[in-house]
């Protein structure tokens, strides 16, 4: 069958890791979507997803008239509040004020809560001050409330002048309920070990989470997405995480970000002195290597390993290739608008 007649799909919106613009970039910025019949829900909103939405054609109105293409969007799920994953968010909400927000029930923005401290000074030195002291790491909650702040002349201009619903009318942001026994530490590496949670369930979708290894980044989320007919698994940003690896169990599609070894090699090349060596580990310990993907997946027990968030976004596909090894299933090298039939 065509995957892209499938009731339920994965459709790659922006497959690239960021957060820069890689020099010769053919990839969109992270953002994907889960399409459950004639819905569909929004995993990260990276650089460009409104536009790869509409080219994705994910609403029957994307490209016919003005209602469409968020008129079938039915949730948003921030893995964490990397801007690469968040930057384009602000922009589905001011665009869906014209582009089909009148057609939806209030969305349901779920993402991570406040880190609760800023991270530790990484090497040596002093810390420098934090941005915004008096509170440095908004979760998800706040950070929709600041963005509405933060665009309140064009929202009280929508709403006066062209008589659109007011921003809670259209959506409401939560905070991913991590249980609180795990949070405790934001600092602490690697993370808790944890069963995954449930949070979000409505009638065509169960989301449940996890928390993966983002170092510093804290709360990072994978999640995983249960439907009548399969599921589908986002690692998030995460080095190999245990977790992760619970998480998705026997899912029939698991999304899995990627790092090639050689970009952070050109960075610190050998030999490397000891404050090198440092940071060359710090950049790929928060990331999953090529030779590390396929093993993941295959403990995982999964069908399909997707891979996405390239990092850097500019190699060509040989490069991934290599993450087949120690993996029985079906890998794809993602692309962006590729569309995997789930179930
Ligand atoms: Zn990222």
């Amino acid at each position: 069958m065509d995957p892209g007649n499938a009731r339920t799909r994965l459709v790659l919106l922006g497959t690239s890791g960021g957060p820069p613009y890689w020099p010769g970039e053919y990839r969109a910025g992270i953002a994907s979507a889960v399409v459950v019949g004639d819905r569909y829900y929004l995993v990260d909103a990276g650089h460009g997803v409104v536009r790869q939405i509409r080219e994705a054609e994910l609403s029957p109105r994307s490209n016919t008239d003005m209602d469409g293409p968020l008129d079938t969007l039915a949730g948003i799920f921030l893995t964490h509040l990397h801007s690469d994953h968040i930057v384009d968010l602000n922009n589905i909400l001011t665009v869906g004020l014209f582009n089909g927000f009148h057609h939806v029930e209030r969305i349901p923005i779920w993402g991570p809560g406040n880190r609760g401290a800023v991270p530790e000074l990484f090497g040596p030195g002093k810390a420098p001050k934090p941005v915004n002291p008096r509170n440095p790491t908004p979760g998800t909650k706040e950070m929709l409330d600041l963005m509405v702040q933060t665009y309140a002349t064009d929202f009280n201009d929508r709403l006066f002048d062209n008589r659109k619903p007011a921003p809670d009318q259209l959506w409401e942001a939560f905070d991913v309920p991590v249980p609180k026994q795990y949070t405790k530490d934001p600092n602490g590496n690697p993370h808790p070990a944890m069963e995954p949670f449930t949070f979000f369930e409505d009638d065509r979708i169960r989301v449940s989470a996890t928390l993966v290894d983002h170092a510093p980044v804290f709360p990072a989320l994978a999640y995983r997405f249960d439907t009548d007919d399969g599921s589908v698994v986002f690692s998030g940003d995460t080095g190999p995480s245990k977790n992760l690896i619970k998480l998705a169990q026997g899912a029939d599609v698991l999304v899995h970000e990627v790092i090639d070894k050689s970009w952070p090699e050109s960075l610190f090349p050998e030999p490397r002195t000891e404050a090198q060596e440092g940071l060359y580990r710090h950049l790929i310990e928060a990331h999953t290597l090529i030779e590390d993907v396929g093993g993941i997946a295959q403990q995982a027990g999964v069908n399909t390993l997707v891979l996405s968030h390239f990092a850097p976004g500019n190699r060509p596909d040989e490069v991934w290739e290599g993450a087949a090894a120690g993996f029985d299933g079906r890998l794809v090298i993602g692309h962006d608008l590729d569309v995997i039939g789930i179930g």
